[in-house]
């Protein structure tokens, strides 16, 4: 991570943001993928789900699909109608500030609306169905970090990045945050053994992830987080057992093999599996539940 971070400091430095960040994701996947074999966390998480096609395919679909709104609301003149608010001054983001504790400020009020996003995805049967394409992998390792419907993707960036844009926050922040989401989110979602010691009072850690994606709802619904767990420890979903968890991650409703069937599968009528299994439960009857 301090890597990741250093390489992108320079690159912005430079002038090549985008050029250093993808430089340092291909240097953080590379290790992670030799990380994953040296020290496995769950060594059945090794084997072939059958699911990097889907995995790659989901990433690629997810990203495009946000580029392309980015450009479409260039074209019908959302980014002309910001861009003036911003130079007249009227955003409340104090830019005059150094970079650094913009960025800290940046993480934690785009935290909100993605702790909100994510947390609704699970709570709310309807955007459960698409979020359910990101938790039906039965192994966690750096490939399915960007497995998610391009529909979850959305909500997620329309709720994270709104809150940034309408508090005025700069350009700068915004890369500097989609930067450090991309390294964590990989960093959760790898198959290492590793120690985390107090990290996961602060950040998500792959530990805190682990938990976040069991079949058991007492525990699944738990760690939204993306990068910061300040919203979890405020809302109380924060959790971190002292104890291993299941390997026998992933959903309990049937989901389909394939990408097309996959993308198709969030508009199908759900199975009556799907209610009595995952969404009539509430939440407040989830806290009674012990872990
Ligand atoms: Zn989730
Ligand atoms: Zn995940």
């Amino acid at each position: 991570m301090i890597f990741c971070l250093s390489i992108s400091a320079v690159g912005t430095k430079i002038g090549h943001p985008v050029l250093a960040f993808n430089f340092a994701y291909l240097c953080l996947a590379l290790s992670l993928f030799f990380l994953e074999r040296i020290i496995p966390f769950e060594e059945k998480w090794q084997e072939n789900d059958g699911q990097t096609f889907a995995n790659i395919a989901h990433t690629l679909t997810s990203k495009g699909v946000v580029q392309g709104l980015i450009i479409f609301g260039g074209v019908i003149g959302i980014t002309s109608y910001i861009t003036p608010v911003d130079e007249i001054g009227f955003g409340i983001w104090p830019r005059d500030w150094p970079m650094i504790i913009q960025v800290l400020m940046g993480l934690v009020v785009a935290e909100f609306g993605l702790y909100w996003a994510h947390r609704l995805s699970h709570e709310i049967g309807f955007l459960w169905r698409f979020h359910a394409v990101h938790h039906s992998v039965t192994k966690l390792w750096f490939v399915n970090t960007g497995r998610f419907h391009f529909i979850d993707s959305l909500l997620s960036i329309i709720l994270g990045g709104g809150l940034l844009i309408v508090a005025g926050a700069p350009l700068e922040v915004v890369m500097w945050l989609s930067a450090v989401t991309a390294y964590i989110g990989m960093l959760t979602h790898c198959n290492v053994d590793m120690t985390f010691k107090w990290l996961p009072y602060i950040f998500n850690t792959p530990s805190l992830h682990r938990w976040h994606h069991s079949k058991k709802l007492v525990e699944g619904n738990r760690n939204y987080g993306e990068n910061l767990m300040i919203w979890d420890h405020i809302f109380g979903t924060w959790i971190n057992p002292n104890k291993r968890p299941s390997a026998n991650i992933g959903i309990t409703d049937d989901m389909p093999l394939k990408f097309t069937q996959q993308l198709a599968w969030p508009f199908k009528k759900p199975t009556k599996k799907f209610y009595t299994e995952r969404h009539l439960k509430k939440s407040a009857k989830l806290k009674a539940e012990k872990i």
